[in-house]
Protein backbone atom coordinates (compact mmCIF):
# COMPACT_ATOMS: atom_id res chain seq x y z
CA UNK A 1 0.00 0.00 0.00
CA UNK A 2 1.38 3.45 -0.76
CA UNK A 3 2.15 5.86 1.43
CA UNK A 4 -0.35 8.93 0.68
CA UNK A 5 0.54 11.01 4.07
CA UNK A 6 3.90 11.43 2.48
CA UNK A 7 2.84 13.88 0.09
CA UNK A 8 0.61 15.93 2.75
CA UNK A 9 3.86 16.16 4.97
CA UNK A 10 5.55 17.90 1.77
CA UNK A 11 5.36 21.74 1.95
CA UNK A 12 5.65 23.97 -0.74
CA UNK A 13 8.64 25.53 0.46
CA UNK A 14 9.46 21.93 0.39
CA UNK A 15 8.92 21.56 -3.23
CA UNK A 16 10.96 24.53 -4.08
CA UNK A 17 13.63 24.46 -2.25
CA UNK A 18 15.77 22.38 -4.05
CA UNK A 19 15.74 22.75 -8.05
CA UNK A 20 17.67 19.59 -8.84
CA UNK A 21 16.23 17.04 -6.54
CA UNK A 22 12.30 18.79 -6.81
CA UNK A 23 11.96 18.83 -10.33
CA UNK A 24 8.39 18.61 -11.65
CA UNK A 25 7.82 17.57 -15.16
CA UNK A 26 5.00 17.33 -17.10
CA UNK A 27 4.51 14.49 -19.78
CA UNK A 28 1.98 13.61 -22.02
CA UNK A 29 0.78 9.87 -23.40
CA UNK A 30 0.85 9.14 -26.60
CA UNK A 31 3.88 11.89 -26.86
CA UNK A 32 2.72 15.45 -28.16
CA UNK A 33 2.51 15.35 -32.23
CA UNK A 34 4.63 17.67 -33.97
CA UNK A 35 2.79 17.52 -37.12
CA UNK A 36 -0.57 17.70 -36.46
CA UNK A 37 -1.20 18.61 -32.55
CA UNK A 38 -1.34 21.39 -30.32
CA UNK A 39 -0.13 22.48 -26.98
CA UNK A 40 -0.48 19.80 -24.55
CA UNK A 41 -3.54 19.79 -22.37
CA UNK A 42 -1.02 19.43 -19.09
CA UNK A 43 0.41 22.72 -19.30
CA UNK A 44 -2.79 23.73 -17.91
CA UNK A 45 -1.85 21.58 -14.88
CA UNK A 46 1.81 22.46 -14.09
CA UNK A 47 2.30 24.80 -11.52
CA UNK A 48 4.21 27.95 -11.19
CA UNK A 49 7.84 27.72 -10.18
CA UNK A 50 11.56 27.73 -12.21
CA UNK A 51 11.83 23.91 -11.60
CA UNK A 52 8.78 22.62 -13.75
CA UNK A 53 9.06 21.49 -17.34
CA UNK A 54 7.19 19.94 -19.91
CA UNK A 55 8.45 16.79 -21.91
CA UNK A 56 7.84 16.41 -25.57
CA UNK A 57 9.22 13.09 -25.88
CA UNK A 58 8.49 10.48 -23.22
CA UNK A 59 12.30 9.84 -22.11
CA UNK A 60 13.19 8.28 -19.28
CA UNK A 61 14.13 10.79 -16.51
CA UNK A 62 16.47 10.20 -13.55
CA UNK A 63 13.97 9.57 -10.53
CA UNK A 64 16.66 11.00 -8.00
CA UNK A 65 16.46 14.52 -9.83
CA UNK A 66 12.82 14.40 -9.83
CA UNK A 67 10.06 15.42 -7.22
CA UNK A 68 6.69 14.33 -9.16
CA UNK A 69 6.44 13.11 -12.79
CA UNK A 70 3.02 15.08 -14.47
CA UNK A 71 1.40 12.43 -16.48
CA UNK A 72 -1.93 13.37 -19.19
CA UNK A 73 -2.93 10.01 -20.17
CA UNK A 74 -5.16 9.85 -22.88
CA UNK A 75 -7.08 6.07 -24.05
CA UNK A 76 -4.44 6.06 -26.70
CA UNK A 77 -1.50 6.48 -24.48
CA UNK A 78 -2.41 3.72 -22.37
CA UNK A 79 0.60 1.15 -23.77
CA UNK A 80 2.75 4.04 -24.14
CA UNK A 81 2.22 5.38 -20.14
CA UNK A 82 2.13 1.42 -18.70
CA UNK A 83 5.47 0.66 -19.85
CA UNK A 84 7.20 4.31 -19.28
CA UNK A 85 5.40 4.35 -15.67
CA UNK A 86 7.00 0.54 -15.32
CA UNK A 87 10.42 1.95 -15.38
CA UNK A 88 10.25 4.85 -13.01
CA UNK A 89 9.66 5.22 -9.10
CA UNK A 90 5.85 5.69 -9.15
CA UNK A 91 5.38 7.26 -6.02
CA UNK A 92 6.68 10.24 -7.51
CA UNK A 93 3.70 9.72 -10.99
CA UNK A 94 0.38 11.85 -11.27
CA UNK A 95 -1.74 10.99 -13.99
CA UNK A 96 -4.94 12.47 -14.97
CA UNK A 97 -6.66 13.10 -17.86
CA UNK A 98 -9.61 11.54 -19.80
CA UNK A 99 -8.47 7.76 -19.22
CA UNK A 100 -7.86 8.04 -15.58
CA UNK A 101 -10.67 10.17 -15.23
CA UNK A 102 -12.99 6.97 -16.45
CA UNK A 103 -10.84 4.21 -15.92
CA UNK A 104 -9.27 5.46 -12.35
CA UNK A 105 -8.98 1.97 -10.96
CA UNK A 106 -6.89 1.08 -14.45
CA UNK A 107 -4.25 3.31 -12.61
CA UNK A 108 -3.93 1.99 -8.93
CA UNK A 109 -0.39 0.00 -9.58
CA UNK A 110 0.97 2.64 -11.74
CA UNK A 111 1.11 5.68 -10.36
CA UNK A 112 0.56 7.36 -6.53
CA UNK A 113 -2.22 10.09 -7.48
CA UNK A 114 -4.64 9.47 -9.74
CA UNK A 115 -6.56 13.07 -10.80
CA UNK A 116 -10.25 12.36 -11.90
CA UNK A 117 -12.01 15.85 -13.92
CA UNK A 118 -10.44 18.94 -14.44
CA UNK A 119 -7.81 20.11 -12.89
CA UNK A 120 -5.69 23.63 -12.50
CA UNK A 121 -3.82 23.29 -9.00
CA UNK A 122 -1.43 20.60 -8.47
CA UNK A 123 -0.67 21.13 -5.38
CA UNK A 124 -4.07 21.58 -3.93
CA UNK A 125 -5.44 18.70 -6.08
CA UNK A 126 -2.65 16.12 -4.99
CA UNK A 127 -2.61 17.55 -0.81
CA UNK A 128 -6.54 15.59 -0.66
CA UNK A 129 -6.42 12.38 0.98
CA UNK A 130 -6.76 9.11 -1.03
CA UNK A 131 -5.21 7.80 -4.22
CA UNK A 132 -8.23 8.58 -6.20
CA UNK A 133 -9.03 12.56 -5.77
CA UNK A 134 -11.10 14.90 -7.69
CA UNK A 135 -9.04 17.48 -9.42
CA UNK A 136 -9.63 21.10 -8.06
CA UNK A 137 -9.72 24.37 -10.63
CA UNK A 138 -9.55 27.77 -9.16
CA UNK A 139 -8.28 29.88 -12.67
CA UNK A 140 -5.22 31.48 -10.75
CA UNK A 141 -2.82 31.09 -13.02
CA UNK A 142 -3.11 30.49 -16.88
CA UNK A 143 -0.95 28.04 -18.78
CA UNK A 144 2.91 27.62 -18.65
CA UNK A 145 3.21 28.62 -22.37
CA UNK A 146 6.55 29.58 -21.54
CA UNK A 147 7.33 25.56 -20.96
CA UNK A 148 6.45 25.00 -24.86
CA UNK A 149 8.11 26.23 -28.60
CA UNK A 150 4.75 26.93 -30.28
CA UNK A 151 6.63 26.43 -33.43
CA UNK A 152 6.09 22.68 -32.51
CA UNK A 153 1.89 22.95 -33.17
CA UNK A 154 0.32 21.98 -36.14
CA UNK A 155 -3.25 22.09 -37.20
CA UNK A 156 -4.62 20.96 -40.42
CA UNK A 157 -6.61 23.70 -41.58
CA UNK A 158 -7.68 25.58 -44.84
CA UNK A 159 -5.62 28.41 -45.87
CA UNK A 160 -2.88 27.55 -43.17
CA UNK A 161 0.86 26.96 -44.49
CA UNK A 162 2.98 24.80 -42.52
CA UNK A 163 5.33 27.86 -41.23
CA UNK A 164 2.05 29.82 -40.13
CA UNK A 165 2.03 29.86 -35.87
CA UNK A 166 -1.33 28.71 -34.36
CA UNK A 167 -1.94 28.52 -31.21
CA UNK A 168 -4.85 27.93 -29.15
CA UNK A 169 -7.05 28.91 -26.07
CA UNK A 170 -10.33 27.08 -23.86
CA UNK A 171 -12.51 30.15 -22.05
CA UNK A 172 -14.68 27.66 -20.75
CA UNK A 173 -15.07 23.64 -20.16
CA UNK A 174 -17.66 21.06 -20.07
CA UNK A 175 -20.76 20.85 -22.34
CA UNK A 176 -24.60 20.40 -20.96
CA UNK A 177 -25.56 18.68 -23.97
CA UNK A 178 -25.71 14.51 -24.35
CA UNK A 179 -24.90 13.56 -27.79
CA UNK A 180 -24.33 9.94 -27.69
CA UNK A 181 -21.10 9.18 -28.91
CA UNK A 182 -19.49 12.41 -27.01
CA UNK A 183 -16.49 11.71 -24.02
CA UNK A 184 -16.53 16.11 -22.87
CA UNK A 185 -19.61 16.22 -20.97
CA UNK A 186 -17.26 13.05 -19.03
CA UNK A 187 -14.38 15.02 -18.10
CA UNK A 188 -16.93 18.45 -17.19
CA UNK A 189 -21.08 17.75 -17.61
CA UNK A 190 -21.76 20.76 -16.99
CA UNK A 191 -20.63 24.31 -19.26
CA UNK A 192 -17.88 26.30 -16.94
CA UNK A 193 -16.94 29.33 -17.92
CA UNK A 194 -13.08 30.84 -16.80
CA UNK A 195 -13.22 34.03 -15.09
CA UNK A 196 -13.09 36.97 -18.07
CA UNK A 197 -9.41 38.52 -16.23
CA UNK A 198 -8.09 34.57 -16.99
CA UNK A 199 -8.93 34.97 -20.58
CA UNK A 200 -7.57 38.77 -20.43
CA UNK A 201 -4.16 37.64 -18.68
CA UNK A 202 -3.97 34.40 -21.18
CA UNK A 203 -4.56 36.25 -24.33
CA UNK A 204 -1.88 38.77 -22.95
CA UNK A 205 0.59 36.00 -23.13
CA UNK A 206 -1.44 34.42 -26.71
CA UNK A 207 -0.64 37.95 -27.95
CA UNK A 208 3.30 37.96 -27.49
CA UNK A 209 3.57 34.82 -29.71
CA UNK A 210 2.01 36.61 -33.22
CA UNK A 211 0.07 33.93 -33.99
CA UNK A 212 -1.89 33.62 -37.44
CA UNK A 213 -4.48 31.27 -36.60
CA UNK A 214 -5.58 30.89 -33.20
CA UNK A 215 -8.29 27.92 -31.97
CA UNK A 216 -10.78 28.51 -29.62
CA UNK A 217 -11.09 24.94 -28.14
CA UNK A 218 -14.56 25.54 -26.11
CA UNK A 219 -16.56 22.51 -26.85
CA UNK A 220 -19.38 25.05 -28.02
CA UNK A 221 -18.07 28.97 -27.64
CA UNK A 222 -21.47 30.86 -28.60
CA UNK A 223 -23.09 28.64 -25.72
CA UNK A 224 -21.93 31.17 -22.52
CA UNK A 225 -23.57 33.99 -22.49
CA UNK A 226 -21.05 36.62 -22.66
CA UNK A 227 -19.77 35.03 -26.02
CA UNK A 228 -19.06 38.16 -27.43
CA UNK A 229 -16.92 39.78 -24.57
CA UNK A 230 -14.32 36.73 -24.93
CA UNK A 231 -14.68 36.93 -28.37
CA UNK A 232 -13.40 40.68 -28.55
CA UNK A 233 -10.91 40.02 -26.30
CA UNK A 234 -9.36 37.23 -28.22
CA UNK A 235 -9.67 39.11 -31.06
CA UNK A 236 -6.85 41.69 -29.80
CA UNK A 237 -4.40 39.01 -30.88
CA UNK A 238 -4.85 39.28 -34.26
CA UNK A 239 -4.63 36.08 -35.75
CA UNK A 240 -7.35 33.99 -37.54
CA UNK A 241 -9.96 32.47 -35.45
CA UNK A 242 -12.08 29.48 -35.57
CA UNK A 243 -14.16 27.63 -32.89
CA UNK A 244 -16.39 25.06 -32.18
CA UNK A 245 -20.18 26.07 -31.88
CA UNK A 246 -23.38 24.18 -32.45
CA UNK A 247 -25.36 24.81 -35.63
CA UNK A 248 -29.18 25.14 -33.34
CA UNK A 249 -26.93 28.55 -32.30
CA UNK A 250 -26.32 30.34 -35.62
CA UNK A 251 -27.78 33.45 -35.86
CA UNK A 252 -27.45 36.22 -38.23
CA UNK A 253 -26.24 38.71 -35.44
CA UNK A 254 -23.66 36.37 -34.22
CA UNK A 255 -22.33 35.49 -38.08
CA UNK A 256 -21.95 39.24 -38.67
CA UNK A 257 -19.91 39.81 -34.85
CA UNK A 258 -17.75 36.54 -35.63
CA UNK A 259 -16.91 37.93 -39.02
CA UNK A 260 -16.26 41.63 -37.12
CA UNK A 261 -13.59 39.36 -34.68
CA UNK A 262 -11.64 38.02 -37.13
CA UNK A 263 -13.41 34.09 -36.89
CA UNK A 264 -12.10 32.83 -40.37
CA UNK A 265 -14.48 29.24 -40.03
CA UNK A 266 -16.72 27.48 -37.86
CA UNK A 267 -16.18 24.11 -36.79
CA UNK A 268 -20.32 22.53 -36.81
CA UNK A 269 -21.00 18.42 -36.37
CA UNK A 270 -22.63 16.45 -38.89
CA UNK A 271 -21.74 13.81 -37.00
CA UNK A 272 -23.68 10.50 -38.34
CA UNK A 273 -25.49 11.48 -41.24
CA UNK A 274 -28.01 8.38 -39.90
CA UNK A 275 -29.03 9.76 -36.69
CA UNK A 276 -30.86 12.86 -36.51
CA UNK A 277 -29.22 15.15 -33.38
CA UNK A 278 -31.68 17.78 -32.02
CA UNK A 279 -28.67 20.38 -31.90
CA UNK A 280 -28.28 20.13 -36.19
CA UNK A 281 -31.99 20.81 -36.72
CA UNK A 282 -31.61 24.08 -38.60
CA UNK A 283 -27.79 22.83 -40.01
CA UNK A 284 -28.43 24.23 -43.52
CA UNK A 285 -29.78 27.17 -42.27
CA UNK A 286 -26.86 27.77 -40.03
CA UNK A 287 -24.43 26.79 -43.12
CA UNK A 288 -26.24 29.47 -45.32
CA UNK A 289 -25.71 32.45 -43.05
CA UNK A 290 -21.93 31.72 -42.07
CA UNK A 291 -21.47 31.35 -46.25
CA UNK A 292 -23.59 35.02 -46.61
CA UNK A 293 -20.83 36.47 -43.99
CA UNK A 294 -17.90 34.67 -45.79
CA UNK A 295 -17.11 32.05 -42.80
CA UNK A 296 -16.02 29.05 -43.58
CA UNK A 297 -17.61 25.93 -42.53
CA UNK A 298 -15.56 22.72 -41.32
CA UNK A 299 -17.90 20.00 -41.07
CA UNK A 300 -16.91 16.72 -38.91
CA UNK A 301 -18.57 13.33 -39.58
CA UNK A 302 -18.95 10.35 -37.72
CA UNK A 303 -18.37 6.21 -39.52
CA UNK A 304 -19.89 3.71 -37.37
CA UNK A 305 -18.28 0.76 -39.39
CA UNK A 306 -20.38 -1.49 -38.13
CA UNK A 307 -23.44 -0.16 -39.73
CA UNK A 308 -22.01 -0.02 -43.13
CA UNK A 309 -20.44 -3.53 -43.53
CA UNK A 310 -21.19 -5.04 -47.36
CA UNK A 311 -20.65 -2.93 -50.26
CA UNK A 312 -24.26 -2.14 -50.65
CA UNK A 313 -24.27 -0.26 -47.13
CA UNK A 314 -21.11 1.40 -47.89
CA UNK A 315 -21.81 3.13 -50.87
CA UNK A 316 -25.03 3.95 -49.78
CA UNK A 317 -23.78 5.88 -46.61
CA UNK A 318 -21.12 7.36 -48.26
CA UNK A 319 -23.31 8.58 -51.53
CA UNK A 320 -25.71 10.37 -48.61
CA UNK A 321 -22.63 11.97 -47.32
CA UNK A 322 -21.28 13.12 -50.34
CA UNK A 323 -24.84 14.24 -51.52
CA UNK A 324 -24.74 16.48 -48.02
CA UNK A 325 -21.28 17.81 -48.75
CA UNK A 326 -22.90 19.30 -52.16
CA UNK A 327 -26.03 20.45 -50.64
CA UNK A 328 -24.14 22.57 -47.60
CA UNK A 329 -19.99 23.48 -49.24
CA UNK A 330 -18.49 22.88 -46.40
CA UNK A 331 -14.61 24.13 -46.81
CA UNK A 332 -13.26 21.78 -44.58
CA UNK A 333 -14.99 18.17 -44.25
CA UNK A 334 -13.58 15.85 -41.42
CA UNK A 335 -14.20 11.97 -40.96
CA UNK A 336 -13.97 10.28 -37.44
CA UNK A 337 -14.59 6.55 -36.65
CA UNK A 338 -16.99 5.83 -34.25
CA UNK A 339 -15.33 5.51 -30.74
CA UNK A 340 -17.32 4.35 -28.21
CA UNK A 341 -16.27 6.44 -25.01
CA UNK A 342 -17.11 4.78 -21.37
CA UNK A 343 -19.93 6.61 -19.67
CA UNK A 344 -21.63 7.76 -22.83
CA UNK A 345 -24.79 6.02 -24.25
CA UNK A 346 -23.22 4.60 -27.32
CA UNK A 347 -20.64 2.29 -24.56
CA UNK A 348 -23.34 0.57 -23.40
CA UNK A 349 -24.07 -0.56 -26.95
CA UNK A 350 -20.21 -0.98 -27.91
CA UNK A 351 -18.36 -2.46 -25.26
CA UNK A 352 -18.56 -5.67 -26.37
CA UNK A 353 -16.64 -4.42 -29.61
CA UNK A 354 -13.80 -3.28 -27.58
CA UNK A 355 -11.06 -4.93 -25.83
CA UNK A 356 -7.68 -3.21 -24.10
CA UNK A 357 -6.02 -3.75 -27.11
CA UNK A 358 -8.14 -1.61 -29.06
CA UNK A 359 -7.23 1.55 -26.85
CA UNK A 360 -3.62 2.34 -28.79
CA UNK A 361 -6.38 2.64 -32.29
CA UNK A 362 -8.63 5.85 -30.34
CA UNK A 363 -7.52 8.42 -32.73
CA UNK A 364 -10.51 8.80 -34.90
CA UNK A 365 -8.54 6.81 -38.19
CA UNK A 366 -8.62 3.70 -36.98
CA UNK A 367 -11.72 1.53 -37.78
CA UNK A 368 -10.75 -1.10 -34.69
CA UNK A 369 -14.91 -1.75 -34.48
CA UNK A 370 -13.96 -3.82 -36.83
CA UNK A 371 -11.60 -7.11 -36.29
CA UNK A 372 -11.25 -8.29 -39.95
CA UNK A 373 -8.33 -6.42 -41.08
CA UNK A 374 -9.18 -6.55 -44.64
CA UNK A 375 -12.52 -4.90 -44.37
CA UNK A 376 -11.06 -2.71 -41.87
CA UNK A 377 -8.42 -1.10 -44.28
CA UNK A 378 -10.67 -1.04 -46.61
CA UNK A 379 -13.05 1.26 -44.15
CA UNK A 380 -10.38 3.06 -43.32
CA UNK A 381 -8.94 3.70 -47.08
CA UNK A 382 -12.74 4.82 -48.30
CA UNK A 383 -13.25 6.94 -45.79
CA UNK A 384 -10.15 9.06 -46.50
CA UNK A 385 -11.09 8.22 -50.52
CA UNK A 386 -14.49 9.71 -50.36
CA UNK A 387 -13.06 13.11 -48.70
CA UNK A 388 -10.53 13.23 -51.06
CA UNK A 389 -13.38 12.90 -53.94
CA UNK A 390 -14.92 16.17 -52.86
CA UNK A 391 -11.98 18.23 -52.13
CA UNK A 392 -9.94 17.21 -55.85
CA UNK A 393 -14.13 17.93 -56.94
CA UNK A 394 -14.84 20.16 -60.07
CA UNK A 395 -17.89 21.22 -57.95
CA UNK A 396 -15.32 22.21 -54.80
CA UNK A 397 -13.06 23.68 -57.30
CA UNK A 398 -15.61 25.79 -58.88
CA UNK A 399 -18.10 26.59 -56.03
CA UNK A 400 -16.04 26.55 -52.70
CA UNK A 401 -12.23 27.19 -52.92
CA UNK A 402 -9.28 25.89 -54.99
CA UNK A 403 -8.30 22.58 -53.27
CA UNK A 404 -4.06 22.69 -53.80
CA UNK A 405 -2.96 25.99 -52.63
CA UNK A 406 0.04 24.39 -50.18
CA UNK A 407 -2.08 24.99 -47.13
CA UNK A 408 -1.38 22.04 -44.45
CA UNK A 409 -5.08 20.49 -45.41
CA UNK A 410 -4.11 20.10 -49.08
CA UNK A 411 -0.33 18.85 -48.32
CA UNK A 412 -1.83 16.52 -45.39
CA UNK A 413 -4.70 14.97 -47.84
CA UNK A 414 -1.60 14.76 -50.43
CA UNK A 415 0.48 13.00 -48.18
CA UNK A 416 -2.33 10.31 -47.14
CA UNK A 417 -3.05 9.88 -50.99
CA UNK A 418 0.56 8.54 -51.11
CA UNK A 419 0.15 6.22 -47.79
CA UNK A 420 -3.52 4.79 -49.02
CA UNK A 421 -2.93 4.38 -52.76
CA UNK A 422 -0.86 1.28 -52.49
CA UNK A 423 -2.95 -0.17 -49.62
CA UNK A 424 -5.62 0.81 -52.24
CA UNK A 425 -3.61 -1.22 -54.88
CA UNK A 426 -3.43 -4.51 -53.08
CA UNK A 427 -6.92 -4.67 -51.31
CA UNK A 428 -8.40 -4.68 -54.30
CA UNK A 429 -6.77 -8.06 -55.14
CA UNK A 430 -7.99 -9.19 -52.05
CA UNK A 431 -10.98 -11.02 -50.68
CA UNK A 432 -12.77 -10.33 -47.34
S1 LIG B 1 -20.87 16.85 -29.45
FE1 LIG B 1 -20.70 19.00 -28.81
S2 LIG B 1 -22.80 19.53 -28.17
FE2 LIG B 1 -22.70 17.29 -28.17
S3 LIG B 1 -22.09 16.70 -26.08
FE3 LIG B 1 -20.20 16.88 -27.28
S4 LIG B 1 -19.47 18.94 -26.93
FE4 LIG B 1 -21.64 18.88 -26.31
Amino acid sequence: MKDHKTWQSVSFTDVFSNRKTNRIIGLSFPANSNSLGLEPSVLSVLPQGNNVEYSSRNIDFNDGDVRYYVCSVYISGMEEFRAWASRHDQTKIIVGGYHPSTFPEDFKNLANKIVVGLCDDLFATIFQDGQIVQGIVNNASIPRYDLYDVNNNQQIIPDKKPLDIVTSINTSNGCPCRCDFCCSPILCPTLVSKPIKSVTDEVFVLKQLCPDYLFIRDENFPLQSDWRERLYLISDTGAKLYLFASANLITNEMAACFKRCGVYMVCLGLEDISVEYTKNANLDKAVAILKKYGIYVYLSFIVNPLKIMGVGKGEEFYGKLMKRFEELAPEMVCGNFLMPFRGTKLWDEYYAYVQESDFKEYDSKSAFLVKNPVVRAKMEFFMFWYQYLYYTSDFYNTNVRKFKCNDTLSLRFEELYDEFRPKYERLWNVRA
